[in-house]
This record gives structure tokens, C-alpha cells and sequence, in this order.
């Protein structure tokens, strides 16, 4: 195994925090992360409040500030992705409320530019990069499946019917992705807004055939952009967005729930209790590598959502 450093780090599960900087056009106002320290830590003020109350400080494996590039984020995300090819099963979650910068560090802000990829395309491109210098031991095949999942009901999203889609190099997935925004083109607004409201799931599978012993291995990577986790005010939510609130909500706290589970090596992990979990079972425990970003807002407006977002990844971590 070439890529078994993943195995020195402790456990399965790793928690990672991103800040997202203000943005441009909106006015700077006080941020309510006081510091990031160098072991993990994160020190959330409360600007509003006085004496130790204020202050809170919580600790996940890294932080990433405002001034974290795409790059550095996949540096720390690398082993991980190539843990695959020597048949791990991998999830790679983005968590946060909606705003908070999942799609941007899932994605990228902008399918063109390559200097802001997100994790997706970097680990495609990595995964084939390294398939193609192992080619005289190992042959590998490397697949794409969309799907989405939305008030709990499972849609293939935007890939031809099939469903699983043979990928060469980075160029077909892009391909890929652009046949998705075509189709997403009508009602942008619309979509963007459902985005929030559904999880998606790129799942990459990867099959490799040892040419010498003839073995076959199977590793799958999942990328996962979560529902937004902002709680809905129930006074004011009713009908569907009332019943996609309950899903969301319900969702997330099962998909907490599995890994607090598996963290605290628990008997019994309740994947029964949503679709994400059920979807994604294989992938979760058992040898498995899990990897939660959670996105913080830095703004005054969004504190209560930033307590209870890091409040939530204290729990899995
Ligand atoms: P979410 O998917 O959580 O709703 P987005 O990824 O769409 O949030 O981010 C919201 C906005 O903030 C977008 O305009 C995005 O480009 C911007 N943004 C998010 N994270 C960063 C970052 N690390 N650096 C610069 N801009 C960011
Ligand atoms: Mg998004």
C-alpha cells in the first residue's frame, strides 16, 4: 500500500472547520472568530456578551482561516482521496448552514477556473494522475454516479439514465458536470434555492485489476454537499418548505447520530434512520475513512448558526 499513511492518523473520522471570509461588496463587520490556534482550536466570541459567556473555544483536527486557498485545502484531503485506490471507501462531507461556503470548497465557485477547484475535480484529477504511474502493475476503472437526495427520496441528478458513467480523465467529468448545469439552466434561481435543501452525492468508484495476481480491488469515494443546517423557524415555515425543513433536519441528526456512533465504537450504528445513511452505509464505518468539513460564517447574523454548526461537529469528531 503506498498511500497507508492514512492509517497512522488517529481513528477514522476527522473533523476539519473553514472559515469563509466576508464577502466582497458586503460590509466588514466584526467577526465572531476571535482565533484560530495552531492544534485545531477555534474561539468564537460573542461580541453582544461580556466576561467568560462571550467566549467559547471548541477543537477539531484542523482550521482553516479566511486566507486558506483551494489548493491547501486539498493538501490536507489527499491521502484520504488516495486511500482509494488502495480500496478504502472514503466520505468526504460539507456541512453548514446555507451561505456558509460548502459548495465552494466541495466544488469551487466556478467549473472554468481551475486555480479554484474544489475537492471534487482535485480528487478526480489526483485519482487519475496516480492510476495512470501504476498502470504497468494495476489497471484501473474509474466511474461517476450523481445522485441527489431530496425529502428523503433518492434522484439520479442530471446523468444520463444509466446512472454510472465510464470516466478517463478529468475533461469527461468536467463534461459531465457541464450536461448537469445545462440542464439545471432553467429556473437557476429555483435550483440554486433547492440546492440547499437537498444533499448531493458525487460518487466516484474505482476498480482496480492487478495485472500480475490477477486480484481485483474496490475502493468508492463519496463527495458529499449537504443540505443547508439552518434550523427553520417553525412559526413561520409551512407546507413544503415546513415538510423539507423536517427532512433536512431529520437527515442531519440521523447522519450525526452514525458517526457519533462509529466514533465512540458503538454496537449499534442506526443507519436505518435516513436515506443519506442508508446510501451511504458501506461507506461509513466498517474500514472506512469519513471526513466532515464544517463551514462557519463569520458574520454577526450568524452566530447562533455557528454555535450550533460547531456544536454539531463537536458531537462527530
Ligand atoms: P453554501 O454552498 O454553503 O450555501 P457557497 O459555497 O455557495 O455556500 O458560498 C457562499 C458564497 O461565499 C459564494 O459566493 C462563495 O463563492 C463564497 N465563498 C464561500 N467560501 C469561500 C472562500 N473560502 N473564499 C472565498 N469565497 C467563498
Ligand atoms: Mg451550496
Amino acid at each position: 500500500l503506498l498511500y497507508n499513511q492514512v492509517q497512522d492518523l488517529k481513528g477514522t473520522i476527522r473533523v476539519y472547520c473553514r472559515v469563509r471570509p466576508f464577502l466582497p461588496g458586503q460590509p466588514n463587520g466584526h467577526s465572531t472568530v476571535d482565533y484560530i490556534g495552531e492544534n485545531g482550536n477555534i474561539m468564537i466570541v460573542n461580541p453582544l456578551k461580556q466576561g467568560k459567556d462571550s467566549r467559547r473555544i471548541f477543537t477539531f483536527n484542523k482550521v482553516f482561516g479566511t486566507s486558506v486557498t483551494q489548493e491547501q485545502i486539498y493538501v490536507d484531503t489527499q491521502p484520504l482521496v488516495r486511500s482509494v485506490l488502495d480500496g478504502y471507501n472514503v466520505c468526504i462531507f460539507a456541512y453548514g448552514q446555507t451561505g456558509s461556503g460548502k459548495t465552494y470548497t466541495m466544488s469551487g465557485p466556478d467549473l472554468t477556473t481551475e486555480k479554484t477547484w474544489g475537492v471534487n475535480y482535485r480528487a478526480l484529477q489526483d485519482l487519475f494522475q496516480i492510476s495512470k504511474g501504476r498502470l504497468q502493475f494495476i489497471r484501473y476503472e474509474v466511474t461517476v454516479q450523481m445522485i441527489e437526495i431530496y425529502n428523503e427520496q433518492l434522484n439520479g441528478l442530471n446523468v444520463p439514465d444509466a446512472c454510472l458513467v465510464p470516466v478517463t480523465c478529468t475533461q469527461d467529468v468536467l463534461d459531465l458536470m457541464k450536461i448537469g448545469q445545462k440542464n439545471r439552466a432553467v429556473g437557476a434561481t429555483a435550483l440554486n434555492e433547492r440546492s440547499s435543501r437537498s444533499h448531493s452525492i458525487l460518487t466516484v468508484h474505482v476498480q482496480g485489476k492487478e495485472l500480475v495476481s490477477g486480484s481485483i480491488l474496490r475502493g468508492c469515494l463519496h463527495l458529499v454537499d449537504l443540505a443547508g443546517s439552518e434550523r427553520v423557524d417553525k412559526s413561520e415555515a409551512v407546507g413544503e418548505r415546513l415538510k423539507e425543513a423536517q427532512h433536512i433536519n431529520r437527515s442531519l441528526s440521523a447522519l450525526g447520530d452514525v458517526i457519533s456512533a462509529l466514533a465512540q465504537k458503538s454496537t449499534h450504528i442506526p443507519y436505518r434512520n435516513s436515506k443519506l445513511t442508508q446510501v451511504l452505509q458501506d461507506s461509513l464505518g466498517g474500514h472506512a475513512k469519513t471526513l466532515m468539513f464544517v463551514h462557519i460564517n463569520p458574520e454577526l447574523s450568524a452566530l447562533g448558526e455557528t454555535i450550533s454548526t460547531l456544536k454539531f461537529a463537536e458531537r462527530v469528531a
